[in-house]
């Protein structure tokens, strides 16, 4: 996989990071929607991270098992983090090139409102669907 390079709207935070999925997702659940203004579309970069300009990005724990990461100058979203599995996903607007991901999977369908719909064809899994993988794989969740 190509290296992602990118930055926050004011540059005092950079990412260095590789996609481990090779994919764009959308994740269309309500605290994305609250945090971002629309869906979050994401590109999962595992552990594997580097940041210049950490003690620029504000971490906020946004349930028992994620935190999301802002810029605390500009505001720019930088992060969503799944804490069991030290995995980072990463806004796609961050990044200046994308190389050729492609926008593939949609998640959390089930909590998607119908004011707006994407064109593209993709794999679409509800909230369910996704906790069910997450549980298979090993992790647990309270809710
Ligand atoms: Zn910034
Ligand atoms: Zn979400």
């Amino acid at each position: 996989m190509p290296t992602l390079r990118g930055r926050c709207l004011c540059g005092s935070v950079t990412v260095t990071a590789r996609a481990v999925h090779g994919r764009i997702e959308a994740c269309h659940c309500n605290m994305c929607r609250r945090w971002g203004g629309l869906a979050f579309l994401g590109v999962q970069c595992g552990s594997g991270v580097q940041f210049t300009g950490e003690e620029s990005i504000t971490r906020y724990r946004s349930s028992d098992w994620a935190e999301r990461g802002f810029c605390r100058h500009c505001g720019s979203n930088l992060f969503y983090r799944f804490i069991p599995a030290d995995n980072y996903s990463f806004p796609a607007g961050l990044f200046d090139d994308l190389g050729d991901l492609a926008f593939t999977e949609e998640i959390f369908v089930d909590e998607q409102p119908d004011y707006y719909a994407f064109a593209q064809e993709t794999e679409r899994k509800t909230g369910a669907e996704i906790i069910a993988e997450a549980e298979a794989a090993g992790f647990t969740f309270d809710d």
